[in-house]
């Protein structure tokens, strides 16, 4: 086994204490011996062991969150603390596993008591048995650094690499490597000294304190457009491999129909679902669901490419937070095998809930709404954990965070929405209006924006020429087309002159056929790139046409015929021959006209 050594880290158990008070999942120990902030305790309930956290220290008070129901912990139950901060383990095996917020395997807890883990039992997130096929890079002699790779294997088709461990600070001389061979995570792959000359032994696991980001590299300018398959996304709102997003929108408005739609079509080679249910049944939605999908580019199970995190709203709030940093963890460490992550977050404000709440319990100043004044810079730094990475090989690896935010009643004005804002790349808001109205996805065009739309439209403008301009005037003619629209409920449609009522027209068109999407029909559902382009510059040619029209009616015909040709475009197999018969004939009625 690895020491996993660590310049910071105290060899042993550090302390012992007693519970004083507690207050719901917030307990007050006086303790003897060194203890640090973020270290990991053990309350004693018979013979039971729940898994708690050093949030506050003071003299020789501490005050601990416990990340499980408390009943049964009393005046003077016994706290043993570790000296380990919150870790994450960290290798081959995380991919298609579910795990909360602790890292126990959803799937053995299952076998155990069905999806609900009795309090104080814990579980080793990857599989002890299981033997991996592990082939040394690093040769015997070689001096490396934390992160540097010393083997490596194949966890499904990715190349896992085998890494220094992070925690590890300084030059490391291979002195012995394991020939090639099947392994399990515990068995010792590789030894190295270290300056000192001690000894330490790898295995294929390391761990990592989970609120520290592990990345080592060169951060560089994100450049790369993440492709979504959703046109507006696509089009409008481009993401970007390495960037940040949030999706806010109130309840039922389409967050997590989005947010899984991302996980599924995103052009990224890993995703992490940190998923904080909204409600206990959402959570369970995405187990029975996830196993059950196809990968739409390798055409196998999505789970291969998939690790979930996930709490329901019915555990303590305190796990809804771990498992926010142990996703993170989880995406930075396949980041740094150059591979491009996306990690999802659904939904960022129960976790601002959880902060709220144990910042109440600790009688600290409270910011706007409660939120505690650290809000913002928790949030904040967590989108930071985003980025691209060089590594010492050459390769690139990504993580792009998106969060989904659901504001009580839809109000972005709220501090979690706001705090959001403030550090993100992409803002995706879904209105209740659009929800209403049934046009998916809900992303209301008139208040999202994109930072990435210039670095975006400056690569798509090579493939296609005026890709940004006509990106620009798109936007226009919708903001355009809604103000027109607004005036025309007060003067009607007679009140409107014929070149306002073909803008307001043509926004129309615009938004029902190319940036409303059915999520759930076959062809519909992703729209590569490629796609989008031909039907966009369509869409472009009747933006630059003026039509003569004789009456507002003729007008409103004209455009609602032509808007449902378009639209059936959409569920027809791309470049098929109906697809192109199609194609060519909206563009000869639009010419002809
Ligand atoms: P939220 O997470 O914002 O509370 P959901 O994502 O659970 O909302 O969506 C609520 C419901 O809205 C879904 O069950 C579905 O019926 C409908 N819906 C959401 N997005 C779409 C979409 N893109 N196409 C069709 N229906 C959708
Ligand atoms: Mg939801």
């Amino acid at each position: 086994m690895s020491e996993s050594l660590s310049p910071e880290k105290p060899a042993a158990a550090s302390a012992a204490g007693k519970v004083e008070k507690a207050f719901g999942n917030l307990l007050q120990v006086r303790f003897a011996g060194r203890v640090r902030q973020g270290e990991v305790a053990f309350v004693k309930v018979g013979d039971r062991k729940l898994k708690a956290e050093v949030i506050e220290i003071a003299g020789a008070l501490a005050k601990l969150q416990v990340f499980e129901d408390t009943r049964g912990v009393d005046f003077n139950t016994e706290v043993e603390l570790t000296g380990d901060l919150l870790e994450a383990e960290l290798g081959p095996g995380l991919l298609t596993s579910i795990v909360d917020g602790l890292q126990n395997p959803l799937e053995e807890v299952a076998k155990l008591s069905g999806y609900f883990l009795p309090t104080g039992v814990y579980i080793a997130p990857l599989d002890r048995e299981r033997k991996w096929d592990y082939i040394p890079v690093a040769a015997v002699g070689a001096s490396l650094k934390r992160g540097d790779t010393v083997g490596t294997t194949s966890e499904g088709r990715f190349t896992h690499r085998i890494m220094v461990p992070f925690a590890l600070y300084g030059v490391y001389r291979i002195t012995w490597t394991a020939p090639r061979g099947f392994y399990n995570v515990d068995q010792i792959v590789a030894k190295a000294v270290d300056p000192a000359g001690r000894e330490h032994a790898f295995t294929m696991t390391q761990k990592w304190p989970i609120k520290n980001s592990l990345a080592q590299g060169e951060k560089i300018k994100p450049t790369k457009m993440m492709g979504t398959g959703v046109r507006i996304v696509d089009t409008q709102f481009p993401l970007i491999k390495g960037g940040t997003f949030c999706t806010p929108g109130p309840f039922g408005a389409g967050k997590t129909v989005l947010q899984h739609h991302l996980s599924k079509y995103s052009s990224v080679d890993i995703v992490v679902v940190v998923a904080c249910g909204e409600r206990a049944g959402e959570v369970v939605e995405v187990l029975r669901e996830f196993p059950h999908l196809t990968d739409p580019y390798t055409g196998e199970s999505l789970m291969n490419r998939t690790v979930i995190v996930c709490n329901t709203s019915s555990m303590p709030v305190a796990a809804r937070e771990s498992s926010i940093y142990l996703g993170i963890t989880i995406a930075e460490y396949y980041r740094q095998m150059g591979l491009d992550v996306l990690l999802l977050a659904d939904s960022t404000s129960r976790w601002a809930q959880a902060l709220r709440e144990m910042s109440g319990r600790l009688e600290e100043i409270p910011g706007d709404e409660a939120f505690p004044a650290y809000l913002g810079s928790r949030i904040a730094e967590f989108y930071e954990r985003s980025g691209v990475i060089a590594l010492a090989d050459g390769a690139q690896g990504s993580i792009t965070i998106g969060g989904a935010v659901s504001p009580a009643g839809g109000n972005f004005e709220e501090p979690v929405t706001q705090a959001t804002l403030a550090v993100v790349g992409a803002f995706l808001g879904l209105s209740r209006e659009r929800s209403d109205s049934r046009r998916y996805p809900a992303i209301d065009p008139l208040i999202s924006w994109s930072k990435y739309v210039d670095t975006i439209g400056h690569e798509l403008d090579h493939q296609i020429p005026e890709w940004s301009a006509m990106v620009k005037r798109a936007n226009k003619f919708l903001l355009q087309g809604n103000e027109i629209g607004r005036r025309m409920e007060v003067v009607g449609e007679e009140g409107t002159s014929m070149d306002d009522m073909q803008i307001y027209l043509k926004a129309e068109l615009y938004d029902f056929s190319y940036l409303q999407q059915n999520a759930f029909d076959k062809e519909d559902a992703y729209c590569p790139l490629e796609r989008q382009m031909l039907l966009f510059k369509l869409i472009n040619k009747i933006f630059d046409k003026k039509f003569k029209f004789t009456s507002h009616d003729e007008a409103r015909g004209f455009f609602l015929n032509l808007q449902n040709q378009i639209k059936n475009m959409n569920f027809m197999p791309f470049n098929s021959e109906m697809y192109r018969n199609a194609h060519r004939i909206i563009e000869e009625s639009v010419e002809l006209r």
